[in-house]
């Protein structure tokens, strides 16, 4: 055992991974091998003559208290100290000593690689890896300490949000190297425009946050903010190309503008959509009382007349599928708006603005020949045709030209009506329903299916949906999200499928989103399924692309198993 012992311990020691140093009762240094020297960077001709003389002042009191435990047990427990290198630098080391005979026999493990592993950890977990900047983490952190400081003497501090302009477009255009390239560039500039108290930092994407500490007054913000605008706008070189990017910038004010970090950034956030409502390319301070989102309101309705004529529209589409063969049986048109400055906006933002300014009336319209010829190119690609749904408003349904446009689009486009589905919301039809199943009879006589969407949140009276000639019910995602947990939303889902089957309509779930949803309505016998676990909506060559490689979508969680 012995033997074992002490082959083991020579070991050790033969591989440096522990230095070993002999001192007498009064510190004085007797011998030391390799790896304590190595570790200290002495030579053994010219180590200091005790050990105090390897010691920081402050870890004197340490030393002393293991000498007492050495002198009254025999041992030390380790301990972490720092010992004092040649050139005076200090490395950190685990110490550790036992009594041997009048002797002090002490090990020493370098801990310095461990430290510095610890230490880059540390980093990465309050840094921005592309930039180095200081991430969202550390940043509330440092704002959180500005404020406390803040509290004590009554100084302003300053939020700055930014974001670039058409970043994504930049992407896009010049590729991921560049745009992280990019980001690095504008990391550099920021940095200069600031004092060394202040922050910068990287929230992610093209998203940067600044914090000015013990702004004077809110002109200081102001004035910053135009310095590092001009200093973003200068501009960037790749490759011998000179590429130019503008940049919006919310400002928050503490503590006018919040007295805490989660309302300062939520404001200065504010501030900067309110910059980007503008055009971009501005900063903005925020202000109280909403009127943002009323600006953004006003914005986007003197926006959207010129959107179409500016192709901002784009047309996505979401797969629809069979319940039991997860077969591709259909599609849903839904338009999406590219605004210049906001990025895409979702029909909730702008669908009832439309609405009633009227343009609903040529929105619609573009989607409904988008979509067809969409569908035709695809025909005429050789891929499996297959329904279509297009969504119409209200206001559409009204107009007394209603059918006659649907039926010059579909000339138009070539599409055979067949494969058109018209969504049409249960409100929609149940505003005049005398009048709407004449028209809903022409669209049948067209050869025109006919969806009710939303189906559920409305109310039909039985009567009516008995003498509506349509062909498909749409069960409203609200009833969906909670088929497997509210008993009234089984009861609802299972009465409309009953309902939907008995009048011999096709009936579709909206808004799957889990197995569990799958697993229930497919349990209903629901006959065709759309939501997120089968597919977002897609871009018209994204989902060009599932027609070509699968006629079949697998739910999300078994797909990528
Ligand atoms: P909708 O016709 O009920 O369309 C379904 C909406 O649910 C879409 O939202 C779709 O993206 C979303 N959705 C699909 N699957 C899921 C899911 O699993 N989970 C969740 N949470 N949502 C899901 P989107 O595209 O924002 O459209 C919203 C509404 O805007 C549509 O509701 C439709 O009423 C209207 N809309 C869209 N495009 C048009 C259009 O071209 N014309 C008219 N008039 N209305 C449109
Ligand atoms: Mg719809
Ligand atoms: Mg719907």
């Amino acid at each position: 055992m012995m033997n074992r012992l002490d082959a083991g311990l020579r070991r050790l020691v033969a591989t440096n991974l522990i230095g070993m140093v002999f001192v007498d009762l009064a510190g004085k240094i007797l011998d030391v091998d390799e790896s304590f020297l190595h570790t200290i960077g002495y030579a053994r001709a010219d180590l200091p003559p005790r050990i105090h003389d390897l010691t920081t002042p402050e870890d004197r009191r340490l030393d002393d208290e293991a000498f007492e435990k050495l002198m009254a047990f025999g041992a030390c427990a380790p301990f972490e100290k720092m010992l004092v290198r040649r050139d005076s630098s200090l490395v950190p080391v685990l110490f550790g000593a036992a009594l041997y005979e009048e002797e002090i026999a002490c090990f020493v493990v370098d801990l310095s690689q461990n430290k510095q592993t610890q230490e880059k950890l540390n980093h990465l977990a309050y840094h921005d890896a592309l930039t180095d900047l200081p991430n969202q983490v550390l940043f509330k952190d440092r704002l959180k300490q500005a404020i406390a400081m803040s509290r004590r003497n009554d100084q302003m501090q300053a939020v700055l949000l930014l974001n670039l302009d058409r970043f994504k477009t930049i992407n896009d255009s010049l590729g991921y190297t560049a745009g992280d390239r990019l980001l690095q560039s504008v990391a550099q500039r920021l940095t200069s425009c600031v004092r060394e108290s202040d922050t910068v930092a990287r929230f992610g994407g093209d998203e940067f946050a600044i914090l000015l500490t013990h702004v004077p007054r809110a002109q200081d913000a102001a004035n910053v903010a135009r310095a590092i605008k001009e200093t973003l706008d200068q501009a960037y070189l790749f490759d011998d190309q000179e590429v130019f990017v503008a940049s919006s910038i919310g400002i928050a004010v503490y503590p006018t503008d919040g007295r805490d970090t989660a309302s300062l950034l939520k404001n200065a956030g504010a501030a900067l959509d309110r910059a980007k409502v503008q055009g971009g390319n501005n900063y903005q301070f925020y202000t109280a009382g909403g009127t943002t989102r009323a600006l953004k309101q006003l914005v986007l309705e003197s926006n959207l007349r010129g959107a179409l004529e500016r192709s901002e529209f784009v047309v996505h589409y979401q797969p629809q599928v069979d319940t039991r063969s997860f077969q591709l049986v259909g599609m849903e048109a839904l338009v999406r708006w590219r605004h210049p400055s906001l990025g895409v906006l979702y029909p909730n933002e702008f669908i009832s603005l439309a609405e009633d300014s009227g343009l609903i009336i040529q929105l619609g319209d573009w989607v409904l020949r988008t979509a067809c010829e969409q569908s035709m190119a695809w025909q005429d690609a050789g891929l499996a045709p297959m329904r279509l749904s297009v969504n119409f408003s209200a206001r559409q349904f009204q107009q007394p030209t209603f059918i006659s446009t649907v039926a010059d689009i579909l000339k138009e486009t070539n599409l055979d009506p067949r494969w058109l589905e018209l969504e049409l919301t249960e409100s929609s039809v149940m505003k005049d329903p005398e009048q709407a199943i004449e028209k809903l009879h022409e669209l049948k006589l067209m050869g025109i299916r006919v969806a009710i969407d939303d189906f559920g949140t409305g109310y039909s009276s039985l009567n009516y949906l008995k003498r509506f000639p349509i062909d498909t019910l749409k069960i409203d995602r609200s009833f969906v999200s909670d088929v497997c947990k509210d008993p009234h939303d089984t009861a609802i889902v299972r009465a409309i499928i009953t309902l939907g089957h008995a009048l011999d309509l096709t009936v579709i779930a909206e808004g799957v989103e889990t197995q569990e949803q799958l697993q229930y309505l497919s349990s209903l016998e629901c006959d065709v399924l759309q939501g997120f676990l089968f597919s977002k909506s897609l871009s018209a060559s994204a989902f060009e692309e599932l027609l070509v490689e699968h006629q079949q979508v697998v739910p999300f969680a078994s797909s990528t198993v």
